[in-house]
């Protein structure tokens, strides 16, 4: 009887870290219509406490959008400035520092209320530095929530589409918008193990077909297929062009093995 208490206590105490740890991702669209720039600075120390979110540096005025479909609130307080909470099925979230001080119809989108149900994808307020980021650069602070305390939004943020605006309905983004990286350079190493390709390009040049500058010289790792590699050999030159694919930060970055090289000559 005393071991099954214990059991059971031991279950009890572990299922919060089960629920706060899923294997699905809770988001798959990133929050800023156009990308962000941003550092993994959950947990930083800040004033009294730590860093609950991340902070995500675009323009202010640039829209943001539901990262799932819910229900959002607006609340104003002194630190957060105007503060959406979106409150999805099995997960909320806090887009902070929203809009302009004093003006409540700029926190939310046209037609849009305390209490809208919206979708995913859809545009509900604008990066702002109001509360105690007014001598901030702009920027959304962006929590993820299962509970009470958040968690890291990072590691999802690195994977989610980074979405651009709907032409045809400003309300809406949408992330079908796909692109290529064409890289010129040299071949630095290529091979194939386990039935995959690798291709390691000493780049010279990279562009991205969206028009993003990507800054990038030096390695880069692709994936591959193995025929694509078989006749590479180091120090040939070598222009790439890879798969299209919906951007990511990763892929914006140029992560190695973010993406795969579809065409070589
Ligand atoms: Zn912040």
């Amino acid at each position: 009887m005393r071991h099954l208490l214990i059991a059971l206590l031991g279950l009890l105490l572990a299922a919060p870290s089960a629920l706060a740890a899923p294997k699905s991702p809770p988001f798959t669209l990133f929050p800023v219509i156009g990308g962000a720039s941003y550092t993994n600075d959950y947990g930083d120390p800040r004033g009294s406490g730590v860093h609950e979110g991340n902070d995500l540096l675009a323009p202010c005025g640039t829209p943001v959008i539901a990262v799932v479909p819910g229900t959002i609130r607006l609340d104003w307080g002194s630190r957060s400035g105007w503060m959406v909470t979106l409150v999805g099925r099995s997960s909320w979230y806090r887009y902070i520092h929203m809009g302009v001080a004093g003006d409540r119809s700029s926190a939310l989108a046209k037609g849009l209320r305390d209490g809208s149900r919206v979708k995913e994808g859809q545009v509900i307020s604008y990066v702002g530095r109001t509360g105690d980021a007014q001598r901030a650069p702009c920027h959304l602070h962006f929590e993820l929530h299962y509970d009470r305390p958040a968690v890291s939004p990072y590691r999802w943020l690195r994977q989610a589409a980074i979405v651009q605006p709907n032409a045809d309905d400003p309300a809406m983004a949408t992330s079908s918008s796909q692109a290529t990286l064409r890289i010129s350079g040299t071949v630095q190493w290529a091979a194939t193990s386990g039935g995959e390709g690798r291709l390691v390009v000493r780049a010279r040049k990279v562009s991205c077909s969206n028009g993003d500058g990507v800054n990038r010289r030096g390695p880069i790792a692709l994936r591959a297929a193995p025929e694509l590699v078989a006749s590479l050999r180091p120090g040939a030159k070598i222009t790439v062009t890879t798969a299209p694919a919906t951007l990511t930060s990763e892929m914006l970055e140029v992560r190695p093995l973010a993406w795969t090289a579809a065409r070589v000559s």
